[in-house]
């Protein structure tokens, strides 16, 4: 399948400043982390249990019954794990030996995360790239990074600052530039019932302001 083209016209995120910080963090009670993974599950294996008997299911039905667990650990273990700050990936730094001054461009990683309006899947792909300052991070972790802030519920602008801002911590680098572009089931299954259209946005930090280096990045996404 290949996506429709990435071109200019994607609507940059506005820049926030530090003032405005909370915007993208996402809304999180004073005390997300005081229940353990096993207390969660516990009582959102109960919750959903709640849900399907409401719903008229009939739990003894022994495909059904293991269903509301199952549900809570994939919640908390899985698709939600990135809430919890301590899965959140360490970035090994490395020098950057061969004084490689050009972007470096990661693309087509695939994620998947939860619309948080509906709680039904967004997957798409990011694209990131970055002007090193002197350090370097795995390529591995760039995907770690993008996998963590997936797994929560989502919209997708705030996605796609949350990355941008990581790698700009991470790095020690204010050039950093990211591109996602997505398909949210929300839209399609329900709704206006639209299975086409895609959402694209991004965030462009330092020298990714400048029209060139934009263009650069995109010119890379869009290459086969
Ligand atoms: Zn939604």
């Amino acid at each position: 399948m290949r996506p429709k083209e990435i071109s200019l016209n994607i609507r940059p995120i506005k820049q926030l400043d530090a003032a405005s910080a909370t915007h993208w963090n996402t809304p999180l009670r004073p005390d997300a982390f005081d229940l353990t993974d096993e207390e969660k599950i516990e009582r959102i294996e109960k919750h959903v249990r709640e849900i399907m008997l409401t719903l008229g299911l009939d739990l003894t039905d022994d495909s059904l019954d293991g269903t509301p667990k199952r549900v809570a650990k994939m919640y908390v273990k899985e698709v939600f794990s990135g809430l919890n700050p301590k899965n959140r990936p360490h970035a090994r730094l490395f020098d950057n030996k061969y004084n490689y001054e050009e972007m470096l461009v990661e693309k087509d990683i695939t994620f998947y995360s939860h619309c948080e309006h509906h709680l039904v899947p967004i997957y798409g792909r990011a694209h990131v790239a970055y002007f090193s300052n002197g350090k370097v991070i795995g390529l591995s972790k760039i995907n770690r990074i993008v996998q963590y802030y997936a797994r929560r519920p989502q919209v997708q602008e705030r996605l796609t600052v949350q990355i941008g801002k990581e790698l700009e911590m991470a790095l020690g680098t204010e050039h950093v530039g990211v591109v996602i572009d997505a398909n949210h089931m929300c839209v399609a299954m329900r709704g206006v019932g639209d299975t086409n259209s895609k959402t694209g946005t991004a965030y462009f930090s330092g020298k990714f302001k400048d029209e060139n280096v934009k263009r650069e990045f995109l010119n890379f996404i869009n290459s086969k």
